[in-house]
């Protein structure tokens, strides 16, 4: 089962026009949402970013954060699993004829669910490897947009060199992963760069922050180099579907000896506490 435009309808009956500017140009913006036994993780932290997203890119969101709770819910209850990952996705509508620029149009709303399988700790201690490469996106990473070219090239090449991520620099600062934020772990100092065009604030990478801010680490906000990264004590990714990777081999080369620093356990932890509160 999934949603369109006010309709819960079976996926393989789920259709849009071929002149919906989502299609013609990723003209859109989406979510991805999980849901923990049955409830809605962080829906106003996730309805915030995507109203900020809609903005960015002048849609009006067309529901209330009443509405959008209650259609999410509903659809949510359709499948069986407890652990849910929601995407949602806005494009701006369906256009008279192909143009770049835009009138006012009825926005096109799309919603699925598929079930969340997160790693167990002991499947995360067993590391992950990543490439660092050149961050050629636009310089609005700061909106969930659906236009992901550059995303779904680093993904490829990822899956090529049967690494988890692609982590991304631009001027020799390391911004986030493809699809993933970014911490490194000096000592007892947590870096990661600040949210701001560049990248995208993952709701993950806020709760790292505060479920290491519990572990008193001393949190960093503050961009660090492609050195910096090869040198660090710790390296993590962090996303909804991921929630904290540790990534033990960079381009080849272990991070700290290939051994994973003691603090990702706590913060691990904590972050657990969080998606059961
Ligand atoms: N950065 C990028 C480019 C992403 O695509 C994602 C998630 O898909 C994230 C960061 C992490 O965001 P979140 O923690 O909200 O999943």
């Amino acid at each position: 089962m999934v949603y369109l435009n006010g309709d819960f309808i079976a996926k393989n009956k789920a259709s849009i026009s071929v002149m919906d500017r989502g299609f013609l140009f990723g003209d859109g913006v989406y979510e991805v949402i999980p849901v923990y036994n049955g409830k809605i993780f962080r829906l106003t932290e996730h309805l915030d970013r995507l109203q900020n997203s809609l903005d960015s890119i002048q849609i009006t969101n067309p529901y209330s954060h009443d509405e959008w709770h209650n259609i999410l819910t509903k659809l949510s209850g359709f499948s069986s699993e407890s652990d849910q990952s929601l995407y949602l996705q806005i494009t701006r509508g369906v256009d008279s004829q192909r143009k770049h620029n835009f009138d006012t149009l009825t926005p096109t709303v799309y919603i699925e669910s598929n079930p969340l399988i997160a790693k167990t700790k002991s499947q995360l201690e067993a590391g992950f490897s990543a490439l660092t490469r050149e961050d050629i996106r636009w310089h609005r990473c700061d909106i969930k947009s659906t236009s992901l070219l550059a995303n779904i090239l680093y993904a490829q090449e990822a899956k090529q060199h049967q690494v988890e991520e692609m982590i991304l620099s631009r001027n020799n600062k390391i911004t986030e992963g493809a699809t993933s934020n970014v911490f490194i772990l000096k000592g007892n100092a947590l870096f990661t760069h600040p949210t701001g065009p560049n990248i995208l604030s993952g709701i993950t990478r806020d709760l790292v922050i505060s479920s290491a801010k519990a572990c008193n680490l001393d949190i960093q906000e503050i961009p660090f180099s492609l050195n910096d990264i090869h040198q660090a004590d710790g390296l993590w990714i962090s996303s909804s579907t991921r929630e904290i990777m540790p990534i033990t081999l960079l381009d080849d080369q272990p991070i700290n000896q290939g051994s994973i620093h003691p603090a990702w356990s706590c913060v691990y932890e904590q972050y657990q506490l969080l998606k059961n509160d």
